[in-house]
């Protein structure tokens, strides 16, 4: 099949880098902007790759929306193959849409709730007893000789449609989204069934059995890093704990064992809390590092040692599965704090340097221990057994960090030119302003303060203010810059219900105004502002990670790994937030956008960001506009 739309610039490149790629076996890495078509432009060669050489591909996502994306553009090919968007029970199971205990359920839980549902109706359908509280949508499914035409007549189906479907047959869309991921070329799947290993073993029940035989593309790329460090990070939080000595009183008659340890790990959470949390500036105190061998001697105290750790362990396991047990009989959620802690007593004694140990508490009322995972390239590994993968992204820049962080085995790295006239954007940076902590007086702040406002007031078009943290916006606010400008104005709260966001972007999209967010949330990524809905965006001080103790130790970790810390764990996550924002503005060939960054530390990211000093940031943005 011809190549669906007219190539725009760079794509045959891109597709040829692809091509090239596949090929060889190798694995690409590349930036392309927002317009370049880089899902087509990945998704062209490698279905013609798979379909003549038999294999078959996994496109990686992390959001919904991201998955549809992939789906129109496989539509659009209108190649002979077939394709499913995949997602997990959370969104597909209908038994679970319509009980609100079952929605409030995990992953774990619905798959475990499943699980026993469908043992139960088949049973029932053996005629081995009655049918009681088994799945409806499972029993239609298990009667089935073959799938309605209404579900296969179509090649390539969303995850969303072969849901809806499903309800007008009645089936479970889980089910049947199996069995035709079995078949299908192309799977589309959130990230966490390839990262996850336990999940991944689905991916072999469906075909992948062999990983060399298959080509994987990762959508959003820049977000893997830090999703696989956090996907293997176990916590254990003093909620978790309180919840098991309930469940402890509940099913086990106050087990003594259970309810001694889980008191003494609470209060060693509180102590460790009160003792290791400090403030060292704006945005620190919400972690801490838990010193080596202060765990293993509080523990002591007690008279344990690790046997007795992974004796608790195993034990809080089987408990746990005893709870599960009782609930399944009783139809309610098979959820079990005993087991939560178990499991994470099991990591305990397990992880090792590549591990930093921490107390966190970023709500002030729920301390957790978390065992911080500094290695993305562990749950990365599994990239490197495929025949080849692309890793794309619109702000994947700088990308070596990108390959020596997952330790992808000798890629291609690509970056691709934006296709938007150049003189239609224009960053520039304020050298008279900053908002490094030792320089942030009264004085820098009001000054700060009189730059905004002057930015809010120097245009008419569409602007959204991007602050490095909720505490800095706030602090501006309670300064009175709110009351200070004279158009609508919009804030992103932290929390803020999404529902309520949503409705304030809209409301700002059409009426217009001024949105004051902060940077590298909701808005800043991912969301889409086409044409005039916005046109300025102002970055108020370099986006740097917070000093905290988890930021502390990742640092340390890539100064020993690769001797540049700050290179790995500080600059290049900053240029990405940047680029993220800054991406917002130019959608389409005809934008028009610009962004002003309230720091005199852009310029360190000259390389990354192709950012200009401004004497006068003001003067500028209305020259540019006059223009
Ligand atoms: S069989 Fe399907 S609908 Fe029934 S519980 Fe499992 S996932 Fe949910």
């Amino acid at each position: 099949m011809p190549f669906p739309y007219p190539p725009r610039p760079f794509q045959q490149q891109l597709m040829e880098s692809v091509q090239h790629c596949l090929r060889y076996g190798k694995h690409l890495v590349m930036q392309a902007a927002t317009g370049s078509g880089k899902t087509i432009g990945v998704l062209y060669p490698a279905v013609r790759y798979a379909k003549q050489n038999g294999m078959r591909i996994l496109y990686v996502t992390r959001t919904n929306s991201q998955q549809r994306q992939a789906i129109r553009e496989l539509q659009a090919m209108q190649e002979d193959i077939t394709a499913v968007g995949f997602q997990g029970r959370t969104n597909m199971c209908l038994l679970a849409e319509e009980n609100p205990d079952f929605r409030t359920g995990s992953a774990g839980e619905i798959s475990r709730l499943c699980s026993t549902r469908k043992k139960r109706t088949i049973r029932a359908l053996r005629g081995e007893g009655k049918l009681k509280n088994g799945c409806p949508y499972f029993a239609s499914f298990y009667r089935l000789s073959e799938l309605p035409a209404a579900i296969t007549g179509e090649k390539i189906l969303s995850a969303e449609e072969v849901v809806q479907r499903c309800r007008d047959k009645h089936l479970c869309p889980y089910e049947v989204n199996k069995q035709l991921v079995k078949k299908a070329t192309v799977v589309i799947a959130p990230y966490v069934y390839l990262f996850d290993a336990a999940l991944r073993e689905k991916l072999v029940e469906w075909g992948f059995t062999s990983f060399d035989r298959s080509i994987l593309v990762v959508d959003e790329a820049h977000n893997l890093p830090q999703y696989c460090r956090d996907i293997l990070s176990p916590r254990l939080s003093v909620y978790m704990l309180t919840m098991a000595m309930e469940e402890t009183r509940e099913y086990l008659e106050d087990n003594e064992e259970i309810m001694t340890f889980c008191t003494l790990m609470r209060d060693l959470i509180d102590e460790l809390k009160r003792d290791y949390i400090v403030r060292v500036e704006e945005g620190t105190d919400t972690d801490g590092f838990i010193p080596p061998g202060k765990l293993a001697a509080a523990v002591r105290r007690c008279g344990w040692g690790r046997a007795d750790i992974e004796r608790f362990s195993q034990r809080f396991l089987e408990y746990g599965e005893l709870i599960l047990e009782a609930k399944e009989k009783r139809d309610i959620l098979p959820r079990s704090y005993i087991r939560g802690v178990g499991r994470f007593l099991s990591d305990w004694v397990n992880l090792d340097e590549r591990w930093a140990k921490l107390v966190v508490d970023e709500s002030g009322d729920n301390p957790r221990l978390e065992y911080y995972c500094l290695d993305a390239s562990i749950a990365a590994a599994i990239v490197n057994e495929f025949h080849a993968s692309v890793h794309m992204s619109g702000t994947l820049t700088p990308l070596e960090e990108y390959r020596d962080s997952l330790a992808l085995r000798s890629p291609e790295l690509r970056t691709f030119p934006s296709l938007f006239p150049k003189k239609n954007r224009k960053i520039i940076y304020d050298p008279t302003v900053s908002t490094r902590y030792q320089n942030l007086n009264d004085q820098m702040l009001a000054r700060l303060e009189e730059r905004i406002l002057a930015l809010c007031t120097a245009t008419r078009h569409n602007m959204a203010v991007f602050f490095s943290s909720y505490a800095m916006l706030n602090r501006f606010l309670t300064r009175g810059l709110r009351l200070a400008v004279d158009r609508p104005i919009y804030v992103e709260q932290q929390g803020m219900r999404q529902r309520k966001l949503m409705q304030d972007i809209e409301s700002f999209k059409k009426k217009g105004g001024i949105f004051f967010s902060v940077i590298g949330g909701r808005i800043s990524e991912g969301m889409d502002f086409p044409s005039q809905q916005l046109e300025m965006v102002v970055i108020v001080g370099i986006p740097y990670p917070p000093p905290t103790a988890r930021q502390q130790a990742l640092r340390a970790y890539y100064d020993r790994k690769f001797g540049s810390g700050w290179r790995y764990a500080v600059e290049a996550p900053t240029t990405r937030k940047m680029l993220q924002a800054v991406g917002r503005l130019i959608r389409e060939e005809s934008d028009r956008g610009m962004a002003v960054i309230l720091d005199e530390r852009a310029a360190r990211f000259k390389k990354y960001v192709e950012v200009e000093e401004a004497e006068d940031v003001v003067q500028a943005v209305k020259d540019f506009w006059r223009e």
